[in-house]
């Protein structure tokens, strides 16, 4: 019986699928050290550089030093402390919101916004590129009115809206009349594009819809300070739920969503990934008091690394790349054949540099590319010798 797993790992194997999970033996940064030898990191989405940050380091130790490290308990019953408390309202702050629930990942941030506010007679639109975490939230959700719309079409959903207004107006088994939640990406993972939420926002109120936001790559790269997309559009208190994780740009891990008083009150209440899984730990938590301090303090790392983003596209672009459409400092560079892709990175690894390919399943097939994730933490000459090594591989497989 065991043996049809060893088998389905083999044929990953045999086609080329494989997951190669690297292990980094040094903390996060500029560089990593893999295998005893240094590599340039261009795949980490550390943008802000915060994960190995000092000051968010002694808050760590100070917190536990005074609580301990676990909360034993889920939120709802004897597991929330007062730096979980701190933390949320420190974020509804940040986000220029209401308020905040903090979960442990935004994966579950989505799982429990989608689940809690979308039952089976709801209705459900949804970007067709949106996270795995969002498709999968609405699996759980039960839904049986789910709709996609084309990628970061505005005319497409006006269609969508349209075809679901009968559907939207016609009362439930229970007599209320049903939710439609249109839920997109803020800035889409594999392309950096962004999401047109000033007229997903319009269209939204035209049809009395709620939005809801994943700003997962927004948030320490877009808006001032890194208030993510929300703020980069001006469109604070129009959006009504923004979700988001602490395990990007944060530099920590968890996720939290933020909107009105009253939708946030009811998550906490029915979140059934808040009610019945613990919340984040003393250390996550005290570290990410501490990265929100840095970040509302300055944007001088938010600045440096559009900076670095930039000078790397601009020296990119010039050397004949295609580097699609990004809006943000996320980075493809296109090759498209899924083997070549793979090749590709090889090669750079073997320069220093670790840029991972990204190829179907996570985009579509022959279209495969290489991420890189330019963060605050780069030198100008990190990034000099990045884009060397990627001239060098570009001509020997003949990309440029
Ligand atoms: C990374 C990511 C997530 C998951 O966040 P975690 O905190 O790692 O669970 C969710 N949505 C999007 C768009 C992401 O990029």
């Amino acid at each position: 019986m065991n043996d049809k797993y060893s088998k389905a790992i083999q044929e990953l194997k045999d086609k080329g699928l494989y997951n190669d999970i690297r292990i980094i033996e040094s903390g996060q940064g500029a560089y990593l050290t893999i295998k005893g030898e240094q590599k340039l990191n261009l795949c980490s989405n550390n943008y802000l550089g915060l994960a190995n940050d000092p000051r968010l380091v002694e808050a760590v130790i100070k917190a536990v030093k005074e609580y301990g490290v676990g909360t034993s308990s889920v939120r709802a019953l004897s597991g929330t402390n007062k730096l979980h408390i701190e933390l949320e309202s420190k974020l509804a702050s940040f986000k220029h919101c209401d308020a905040c629930i903090v979960l442990s990942g935004g994966y579950m941030a989505n799982m429990a916004c989608i689940q809690t506010l979308i039952g089976k007679e709801d209705i459900l639109i949804s970007d067709e590129l949106n996270h795995a975490s969002i498709i999968d939230a609405g699996r759980l959700s039960g839904c049986k009115n789910k709709f996609i719309y084309k990628h970061a079409d505005v005319e497409s959903l006006e269609q969508v809206l349209k075809e679901t207004e009968n559907l939207a107006n016609t009362p439930k088994s229970d007599g209320e009349l049903p939710t439609r939640l249109i839920v997109t990406d803020g800035v889409f993972s594999m392309d950096g594009d962004l999401a047109p939420l000033p007229g997903i926002v319009k269209l939204a109120k035209a049809h009395n819809a709620l939005t809801m936001v994943d700003d997962a790559h927004g948030e320490g790269t877009l808006g001032k300070n890194g208030r993510g997309i929300v703020d980069h559009f001006g469109l604070e208190g129009e959006v009504d739920l923004d979700v988001g994780t602490l395990s990007k740009g944060f530099g920590v891990m968890g996720g939290f969503i933020t909107g009105k008083q009253g939708i946030i009150d009811f998550l906490r209440q029915k979140g059934r990934q808040f009610l019945f899984s613990n919340g984040l730990s003393i250390p996550d938590t005290a570290a990410l008091i501490e990265a929100v301090t840095i970040m509302e303090e300055s944007d001088e790392r938010v600045k440096k690394l559009w900076e670095n983003a930039t000078f790397f596209k601009e020296k990119m672009s010039a050397l004949g790349f295609d580097l699609g459409h990004s809006e943000s400092p996320i980075t493809p560079v296109m090759i498209g054949d899924e083997n070549k892709a793979k090749e590709f990175s090889v090669k750079l690894f073997e320069k220093g540099i670790y840029a991972t390919p990204i190829k179907f399943p996570m985009v579509a097939l022959g279209t495969a590319r290489i991420r890189v994730i330019p963060s605050a933490t780069h030198s100008v000459e990190d990034l000099e010798k990045a884009v060397k090594a990627f001239e060098e591989v570009g001509r020997e497989l003949q990309v440029i």
